[in-house]
């Protein structure tokens, strides 16, 4: 297994349920579906500018995940870092499963926003194995 990390940003959107499905998806991603293959950054620290996670992140692939149009966590990065290697929007797998509506409850957040959080959760994963290929053959 690599050594590298893929590095997962979802948007601090709290409040909104769309914001917990980006969160729970990086949870899931972080510690079960690419354990080791992943970690979790911190927004405010990216907005903020802090070096070290800059560095870090511009010599790393990144993913973004964004609760609304908005897109805090994709266009905070490219101003910061200047890149994101692929970004997701929760309100896609909520469009993409109809049969799911995620309940409005964001502590706890109900079985249906868990089960869209699993499946956005899925291709997140499939990401990272895909980005750390691409990485390791372009080195
Ligand atoms: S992208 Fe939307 S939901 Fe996420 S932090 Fe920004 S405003 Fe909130």
């Amino acid at each position: 297994m690599s050594k590298e990390k893929v590095y997962i940003i979802p948007c601090s959107g709290i409040g909104k349920v769309f914001g917990s499905i980006g969160r729970e998806t990086a949870y899931i991603v972080v510690n079960e579906l690419a354990k080791g293959k992943s970690a979790l950054e911190c927004l405010p620290l990216i907005v903020k500018g802090k070096k070290e996670v800059i560095d870090r992140l511009k010599l790393n692939k990144v993913i973004a995940i964004d609760g609304c149009p908005l897109k805090c966590s994709y266009n905070n990065l490219i101003e910061n870092i200047g890149k994101v290697d692929a970004q997701f929007m929760t309100t896609d797998i909520v469009k993409e499963n109809r049969d799911l509506r995620p309940e409005s409850s964001i502590i706890p957040v109900g079985e249906q926003t868990k089960n869209l959080s699993t499946k956005l959760a899925e291709k997140v994963a499939q990401k990272v194995d895909d980005l750390l290929k691409q990485k390791e053959e372009s080195e």
